[in-house]
């Protein structure tokens, strides 16, 4: 079966990365068994985000092909249908297939909040017992590490890919794990964020969303310099300096609005997962990404604008 499997690769839009964990990798507690307890094999399928997504926003000159190319059309369109043709191929062989993708607007939490969404179209404090750790499963089908950023990191494209996974009741002849070594903690990933987001490894989720929107104005051509003028800590945030309360981070969200918002509640990012991209500049200097390109991603210094 997982020659059909990873046959999904040679298909028009299929996965790039493919990886299987047996159950056995997952705690007996973990959410899979939850949603599926006859679960013996994770499978993970996992997407590049193009590159040239990344490059309207580093060269600040347009925005929306990062969340519509790189999250959107990846987790609503393309990601669904092959999650669908992998559970087919698992059902047609006698066994059962689940296909799981982020359930993006729902969260246990009720005081927390998911930046790819607008705060206000998130469902808190609903029983999400069902949701699967996405950055820890993936690693354990072997696709990838961990890095200090939170993100997932693979060989192949660094920080840049999103993945989806199919629990299934089928044996599927399992991925070896993936052993840590992409990751050197250079920090350049908390360096980047326009809004000191990342701290220990953690993203502070309600700074990471005000940021996300585009509340550092040295990094964002929309802000207009009569932005926040009811604010006396106006300049702290514009510069990024400021640590926000959740209601503060919600009051800035309302009063900065540039591109509407995506299809399905996503929130336009304005800062392009800058942590990601400075991950992916770094590891590609360093020559250890697996797929190269002819020329360097970033091709002159970082541009920055005054915040007044
Ligand atoms: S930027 Fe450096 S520290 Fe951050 S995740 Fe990438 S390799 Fe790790
Ligand atoms: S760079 Fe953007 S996505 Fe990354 S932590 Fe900062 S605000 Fe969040």
């Amino acid at each position: 079966m997982i020659k059909r499997i990873n046959e999904l690769k040679k298909m028009s839009l299929g996965p790039d990365i493919i990886g299987v964990a047996p159950a056995s990798r997952f705690d007996k507690e973990d959410p899979i068994f939850k949603i599926l307890p006859e679960t013996r094999s994770v499978i993970c399928l996992a997407y590049r985000v193009l590159r040239g997504t990344h490059r309207g926003i580093e060269e600040g000159t347009s925005y929306h092909h990062f969340t519509t190319m790189a999250i959107e059309v990846l987790d609503e369109t393309v990601m669904p249908m092959m999650m669908l043709r992998c559970a087919r191929i698992i059902e047609e062989e006698g066994y059962t297939a689940l296909p799981q993708r982020r359930s993006q607007q729902i969260m246990q939490e009720t005081d927390s909040t998911n930046p790819e969404m607008l705060y206000n179209k998130i469902y808190r404090g609903i029983w999400n017992e069902y949701q699967m750790d996405f950055e820890a499963s993936a690693a354990k089908c072997g696709v990838g590490e961990i890095g200090m950023s939170g993100s997932l990191l693979t060989e192949d494209f660094g920080p840049l890919q999103r993945y989806c996974f199919v629990l299934t009741d089928a044996e599927i002849e399992p991925t070896e794990e993936f052993k840590p070594h992409i990751c050197d903690g250079c920090g350049e990933c908390a360096k980047a964020c326009p809004g000191h987001a990342i701290h220990d490894g953690i993203k502070e989720p309600w700074q990471c969303a005000a940021y996300y929107a585009g509340a550092n104005m040295s990094k964002n051509p929309f802000m207009s310099t009569h932005a926040l003028p009811d604010r006396e800590d106006r300049l702290e945030i514009l510069k990024g300096e400021k640590q926000l309360t959740a209601e503060d981070a919600r009051d800035v969200i309302n009063n900065i609005s540039y591109y509407p918002p995506i299809m399905h509640s996503y929130i336009s990012s304005i800062c392009g997962k800058a942590c990601d991209r400075a991950c992916y500049i770094h590891l590609e200097e360093k020559g250890v990404l697996k797929k190269r390109f002819k020329e360097k991603f970033r091709k002159r210094e970082e541009w920055t604008l005054d915040v007044k």
